[in-house]
């Protein structure tokens, strides 16, 4: 990955090629930016930079035996830390990010704007809680404590440090603050909120903003065969959102719209039997399904909510307007209300493990008697 395989974002990839031309490179960079941003496709490009052969004053050669091994992120000077989960033949424990670089390496060449959905499907993990086990600090300052291989620096990328289980994240803090010569963390996180603040306050905090809609029109451009209006569609509904954008242009939100409108009118119908079948469904799909279909249906129920006090916020495709006019007829503002926080719980539930088919079944019985509550 170059700087200039990345749409747009001029201000933050100055901000961090003048920090290397300058000679103030920062040890430990925290990259924040929040789903479908360039905060990974930074860290790669940033990380090709800094080990480039042949830097250039505003980007990576791209030819040099560093910059080819970085392309395919073969480096050996380049670690990836990233959330796993078990395998039939791998246990929790052992579970660390070297067992998987093969299909992690597909996946950033496939899905650099990807988030850890993508990523637990892209390994058929679906059904599991990925995080960054316990035992990848010790793998962490193991690699750390070697000379580099190749190159001037040696980088730690440690892609969503937010789902480190504590005692990894504790274990890093000291290496961390006085890494040895030469070494840069580049952590890459959506959700910093979730952060120990000890990685915090030891991190230099880089802020990665959303893309322009035109930055994600010329992307889509290049990187999709949609017809023009398409590519403009898709670009403004995204919000920013290069990895949505990539779905809107492709066709493939339209399965969990269509299984949300189905659902919601079963509730709306007290359609017990249906309900079931929907909770079966929902159960089979996976954890990370399940979690982004509740997300997807929190943001259907916002959006109807906007829509309702101020319709020129809410950017949504003709078909999807359609429907939430239609469900705000049927659910008061203070229905909408009142289900938000149902469909969050159960995402809460979702995410501790709780059993699929009852949380849904649940939450399908608590929207359908909100719907036909007097509120
Ligand atoms: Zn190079």
């Amino acid at each position: 990955m170059l700087f200039k395989d990345i749409p747009g974002l001029e201000d933050t990839k100055n901000r961090l090629i003048n920090a290397v031309n300058n000679d103030h490179i920062a040890h430990a960079q925290l990259l924040v930016g929040p789903e479908g941003s360039g905060n990974l496709s930074l860290a790669l490009a940033y990380a090709t930079f800094l080990n480039c052969e042949d830097r250039q004053e505003f980007d990576a050669c791209g030819e040099c035996p560093s910059c080819t091994k970085n392309a395919k992120f073969v480096h050996p000077d380049l670690h990836f830390v990233f959330p796993t989960a078990a395998t039939q033949k791998i246990k929790r424990e052992d579970a660390t990010s070297d067992k998987f670089l093969v299909e992690w390496r597909d996946f950033l060449s496939k899905s650099p704007y990807g988030n850890v959905t993508d990523w637990s499907f892209h390994f058929g993990w679906e059904n599991k809680q990925v995080i960054i086990p316990r035992t990848e600090s010790r793998s962490i300052i193991q690699k750390l404590s070697l000379k580099a291989f190749e190159s001037t620096y040696k980088i730690m990328l440690i892609w969503q440090p937010e789902l480190m289980n504590s005692s990894a994240a504790n274990g890093i803090l000291k290496i961390l603050e006085e890494p040895p010569e030469n070494t840069v963390f580049l952590m890459v996180s959506s959700d910093p909120n979730k952060l120990l603040t000890t990685i915090l306050s030891r991190t230099q905090m880089v802020k990665i903003p959303t893309f322009e809609d035109q930055d994600i029109q010329g992307y889509l451009a290049v990187n999709s065969d949609a017809q023009e209006t398409s590519i403009q569609q898709s670009a403004y509904l995204a919000e920013g959102n290069l990895r949505l954008a990539l779905k809107l242009v492709e066709g493939n939100t339209d399965e969990v719209q269509s299984i949300f409108k189905d659902w919601m009118r079963v509730c709306y119908n007290w359609d017990f039997q249906s309900m079931t079948k929907l909770a079966e469904g929902f159960q089979k799909g996976g954890k990370e399904y399940q979690k982004n279909f509740l997300s997807a249906g929190t943001k259907v129920m916002r959006d109807t909510l906007v829509n309702q006090f101020e319709p020129e916020m809410v950017r949504v495709a003709e078909d999807e307007m359609e429907f939430i006019q239609k469900f705000g007829s049927v659910f008061s503002p203070a229905k909408v209300d009142a289900l938000i926080p149902k469909l969050e719980e159960t995402h809460y539930h979702i995410e501790r493990n709780g059993n699929p088919k009852i949380l849904f079944l649940d939450l399908s019985l608590a929207i359908a008697k909100i719907a036909r509550s007097k509120q």
